[in-house]
């Protein structure tokens, strides 16, 4: 099974400092709604994990956590995609779970889900936290430039090896045109 695994914020849609706490501020960043398309016509499986602390902060609840993800659910069918997962970690980075990004959870809870290793499954993220989650459940780690991505690229110490992108869009191209290694 093909599997790819993406961060939300910063790429797929907008980041925004202040959370995103409303169906309204999803705006997905341009090409990324469409490249998940091209992944799942193309016979991967798409599966979101993602950090929302937001929740544990009071900043919005699950239902509406919920109505943001129908939202953007909504955008990727509508494009002929789908996502066959998307999940979360709720806490604040206080709570000290083992969930939240860079901790490994929610990737090994998407390996148990779709019973495999993640050897070989490319997790695409544009914050430190997102490769170093990634190398931690052993999956292979990418940057994007959008989101928070220039910025992690000129601060983070762990970059070592890790292919870097434009945006979403430009990862599936690469990984569509077979030139990403995978293992
Ligand atoms: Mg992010
Ligand atoms: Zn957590």
């Amino acid at each position: 099974m093909r599997l790819v695994i993406l961060d939300r914020d910063g790429v797929i849609n907008k980041d925004s400092e202040d959370f995103i706490t409303s169906p309204e501020e999803w705006k997905p960043i341009p090409g990324s709604v469409a490249a998940i398309a091209r992944l799942y016509r193309a016979g991967y499986k798409v599966v979101v994990a993602t950090n929302q602390s937001g929740i544990g902060r009071g900043l919005l609840d699950m239902d509406t956590l919920g109505r943001i993800h129908a939202r953007m659910l909504d955008s990727v069918r509508k494009r002929g995609g789908d996502i066959d997962g998307i999940f979360f970690c709720p806490h604040k980075p206080e709570d000290a779970c083992v969930c939240r990004k860079p901790e490994p959870g929610l990737l090994n809870e998407i390996a148990d889900r779709f019973k495999m290793n993640l050897n070989g499954v490319y997790v695409v993220g544009d914050s430190e936290r997102d490769i170093v989650a990634a190398r931690r459940a052993m999956a292979l780690p990418a940057l994007v430039r959008t989101g928070n991505g220039r910025k992690t690229l000129k601060e983070s110490g762990e970059l070592d090896g890790v292919p870097v992108f434009d945006d979403l869009q430009a990862f599936v191209s690469t990984l569509l045109s077979s030139e990403l290694k995978t293992h």
